[in-house]
């Protein structure tokens, strides 16, 4: 019988959620979304040390902004809560009797000191089952003694029995079956009595399992851990229904070998993370996409093709189309590499998907930032300003660079330019134009154009110098959009009050 789809993502609060994760979580949710599948988010805090606050909202926020859609978890609540793993100690607790009563795990009592002594004594020491035998645990020591330990308050921590000399055999539904020798694991520790909680690896294959996952999708730093999660669901006797499981290739750095890091993102000038993250201890602000002016879904499609292609050339899809075409079929084993350039592209060609008026609602805050109140203009204006140049941003504060000559008049001009184009008889012959300009009944750019281009032809003036000088004058600089559509927006009269101008303050 095929069983449902049920995905996990399993974050743990250590701090803000990485791109990478982002990734995870988005091929999680592609994945269940596509089979009808369910998405569960679950956090893992057992590791108390590296708890960090505002992590867990972080997280939620992050997937809120990106659009990945949650159907069980914290918030969302669902039939196999709680979904934080703090929250589930008495499933642990009963789960790590299981495999106690059953001999697959035992008790260990060694201090960190002993630990220490034994891998000091013995090179690539591993606590297994060629070395448990002479350490102190409950295989070691006679029960009575385990026993006046554990009553006596004795720190102590359950580790896993591995068997040794065996094959385990890990399905991957990218990279096959991956199969390792069970004697190069070592008896990982899957309870410390000393905080009452699970290991990573233990909660992790409990929740998976009572949590009915048919698919474990994670990065390929998990991959290491898989054959030990294939030994416990087989000491716990679910071999039968132990979930697929889909190692991810890692994301790597823009440049060079390795896998990407925040000291990258540092390095060129990109964000590691999808939303700004202001760490709770060092103060530290680290940049997001969000506040970079990224689109949800610029990184999303984005993000999506960092691993995993359509089995086309097709690159512009929105979250509908990536659900309807996903498949780990087209997952690549190799590492993809992180060109953030590409992302940038994304992000332009979702800004052209945007309407002008939506555009210019994303704009008026950069005009506000640069001291420019949106309100004294029409959001028409507005909008027709952002239409002429949005062809050339990748931002929405891209808009400020490229169109501030719609909102505020020069006051200075390019020198460059004005040394080319500013001859001793410029002033004449603006003069001119201003009232050729004054003389059209119709400005827009269609009827405006010919009338001026006649009249240049007619005096014999070089086209190119008196269309830059006035460009100039009107601009500021020698470039923007066509001149005709900035005169139409702008109307004749502060056309010629800035030709005007220009006239008396540029020196030639
Ligand atoms: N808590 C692990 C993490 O932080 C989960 C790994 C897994 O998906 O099994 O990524």
């Amino acid at each position: 019988m095929e069983r449902k789809v049920r995905v996990r993502f399993a974050p743990s609060p250590t701090g803000p959620l990485h791109i990478g994760g982002v990734r995870t979580a988005l091929y999680n949710y592609l994945f269940a979304r596509q089979h009808g599948g369910d998405m569960i988010l679950r956090i893992e805090d057992t590791d108390s040390q590296r708890f960090v606050p505002g992590a867990e909202d972080y997280i939620n926020e992050s997937l809120a902004w990106l659009g990945i859609g949650i159907d069980e978890g914290v918030r969302e609540g669902g039939e196999y809560g709680p979904y934080k793993q703090s929250e589930r100690r008495d499933i642990y607790r009963e789960h790590v009797k299981m495999l106690l009563d059953a001999g697959k795990a035992y008790i260990a009592f060694d201090t960190p000191a002993e630990l220490e002594q034994a891998r000091a004594a013995t090179p690539n020491f591993q606590y297994d089952a060629s070395t448990r035998g002479g350490m102190r645990n409950s295989l070691s020591l006679p029960a009575d003694e385990v026993k006046r330990l554990i009553d006596g308050g004795e720190k102590y921590v359950v580790r896993f029995k591995i068997e040794p000399g065996r094959d385990v055999v890990v399905n991957d539904l990218i990279r096959g079956k991956v199969t390792i020798n069970s004697s190069i694991l070592d008896d990982k520790v899957l309870y410390k009595s000393a905080d009452d909680l699970p290991t990573y690896h233990l909660a992790n294959i409990v929740d998976d399992h009572l949590m009915k996952v048919s698919h474990v999708i994670r990065g390929e730093e998990w991959l290491p851990s898989a054959p030990l999660h294939v030994l416990l669901y087989e000491a716990f006797g679910w071999a039968d229904t132990m979930p697929d499981f889909v190692h991810l290739p890692l994301l790597l750095k823009p440049d060079g070998k390795g896998k990407l890091s925040k000291r990258d993102g540092d390095r060129l000038g990109f964000p590691v993370f999808p939303l700004e993250w202001h760490d709770p201890k060092s103060g530290e602000i680290s940049s997001g996409y969000r506040e970079r002016g990224y689109l949800p879904q610029a990184v999303v499609n984005f993000l999506a093709l960092l691993g995993w292609n359509p089995g086309d050339d097709t690159e512009i899809m929105d979250m509908q189309q990536l659900i309807e075409k996903f498949s780990l079929d087209h997952c690549s084993r190799s590492g993809a590499r992180f060109d953030f350039e590409k992302g940038k592209w994304f992000n332009h060609k979702y800004l052209q998907e945007l309407s002008d008026a939506e555009l210019a609602q994303m704009f008026k805050p950069v005009l506000e930032a640069n001291g420019v109140d949106p309100n004294a203009f029409d959001d028409e204006y507005i909008a027709r300003a952002v239409g002429l140049v949005k062809g050339r941003i990748n931002f929405v504060s891209d808009l400020w660079e490229q169109s501030r000559f719609f909102f505020v008049e020069p006051t200075s001009y390019d020198e460059k330019a004005v040394r080319k184009r500013w001859s001793e008889d410029m002033p004449r012959i603006m003069g001119e134009l201003i009232e050729v300009l004054k003389g059209l009944d119709d400005f827009s750019s269609a009827a405006a154009e010919p009338v001026v281009l006649a009249w240049i032809a007619d005096k014999g003036y070089h086209l190119g110098n008196v269309m830059n000088a006035f460009r100039l004058t009107v601009v500021g600089e020698c470039k923007g959009p066509h001149m005709f559509d900035i005169t139409e927006l702008l109307g004749c009269d502060e056309t010629v009050r800035r030709i005007n101008n220009g006239i008396d303050r540029i020196k030639a």
